[in-house]
């Protein structure tokens, strides 16, 4: 029996995690749920099913408390940071957005094996993250990373000479107006089905400039041997490229249950975990290079890795921000990337030096956000 603690338990990946614990009740077991508490009612259920004993909101705790009599619920912005060294066999990080990065150091301090669907905590904090995680603590959760982590098992750590990251494109892969481009129209993506500010990041392919700073850190690969291609299908997850030539992909429909399924039972699979692709029809795969003139964030993600220091975290808080602003109504889709852009240029001469801590990455994300701001303000007159 494993036992499993989840952070984020109502967003896609967490509620995809207890459908597939759900299913495995032998091998899987939830001792604690944390979520923001914005849906009082889902979290008791998820805790009422799962007979869950301890649970972690930074609202709405007194409706949970009441509608869950002896279960241990504790409040506040640091609950899922301190739910993360609770003693378990795997914590499972669906938090969105680099709020996430408090609770992935707490679960690598405490020795937790962490299943990381959050990749803002890498993004943020990625040196910080690695220098004190020991080698397999971290199991990815991100469709790319797993795939990647599962391709680089054809070899050895020294013979994988590139990663590719496969990208959909999102919805406006062949669109050439982005300026007009509702919210509605953002959150309508073509092969994947996810939480509204990753589809907001695949839309813009900000989310692959995110993961590609994700691989480098998690993969310990330099930037230049990192590639994205556009693969409209979603089915090839990503690749590994090996020094003799020969390339490893991983296959499977587009859906996060394989890749959630593979992080919590590491090194076992699940049957059936996903549907495996249906060979009886005919199949097309595309890879095609990304248009960077269209989608200019994965080129101004990459300068920023490669800058190194706060630059990561500055990207990301921007982006957080500049999606914040456009879900509001406040800015055009066009505006999130040179938002992002215009800030990260802004702080660059500022922010090469390391992060030592995580109250040295919230500073730092307080200024590019309160810079964000102000920008957004000077938009709006
Ligand atoms: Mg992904």
């Amino acid at each position: 029996m494993r036992e499993v603690v989840i952070l984020g338990s109502t967003g896609s990946i967490g509620r995809q995690a207890l459908e597939i614990i759900a299913a495995h009740p032998e091998k899987l077991r939830v001792i604690a749920i944390t979520s923001a508490g914005t849906h009082p009612e889902l979290v008791i259920a998820q805790a009422q099913a799962f007979n869950v004993g301890i649970i972690g909101v930074v609202e709405n705790a007194d409706v949970i408390r009441a509608g869950l009599p002896g279960v241990k619920v504790i409040d506040g912005r640091f609950a899922s940071t301190e739910i993360a060294s609770i003693e378990c066999d795997v914590v499972l990080n669906a938090i969105t957005g680099s709020i996430g990065l408090g609770p992935t150091l707490a679960a690598l301090d405490s020795g937790n094996i962490l299943a990381l669907a959050n990749k803002e905590s890498l993004v943020a904090g990625g040196e910080l993250v690695m220098a004190k995680s020991r080698p397999h603590q971290i199991i990815p959760v991100d469709s790319e990373h797993s795939a990647i982590w599962q391709c680089a098992m054809a070899g050895k750590r020294e013979e994988i000479s590139k990663l590719i990251l496969t990208a959909s494109g999102g919805p406006f892969v062949d669109r050439t107006d982005l300026s007009s481009v509702s919210v509605a129209d953002a959150l309508k993506h073509p092969t994947w089905s996810m939480g509204n500010v990753v589809t907001i990041n695949s839309a813009t392919l900000v989310n692959k400039g995110l993961e590609i700073i994700e691989a480098h850190y998690l993969f310990s690969m330099p930037y230049t041997s990192i590639d994205a291609v556009i693969h409209r299908q979603s089915i090839v997850h990503s690749m590994v490229e090996f020094c003799d030539g020969s390339t490893i992909a991983q296959a499977s429909p587009p859906n996060m249950k394989g890749a959630i399924a593979y992080a919590l039972n590491f090194p076992h699979r699940f049957m059936a975990a996903t549907a495996p692709i249906d060979w009886s029809s005919v199949h097309n795969w595309s890879f095609e290079p990304i248009d960077s003139s269209r989608f200019p964030a994965v080129a101004l993600a990459r300068h920023c890795g490669e800058l190194g220091g706060a630059m990561p975290a500055i990207f990301n808080a921007a982006n957080e921000s500049a999606v914040a602003a456009f879900f509001a109504g406040k800015i055009a889709f066009n505006d999130i990337v040179s938002i992002v852009e215009h800030v990260t240029k802004h702080l660059e001469e500022s922010a090469l030096s390391p992060l030592r801590d995580l109250a040295d990455v919230s500073a730092i994300e307080d200024n590019a956000k309160a810079l964000t701001h102000e920008y957004l303000t000077r938009l709006a007159h």
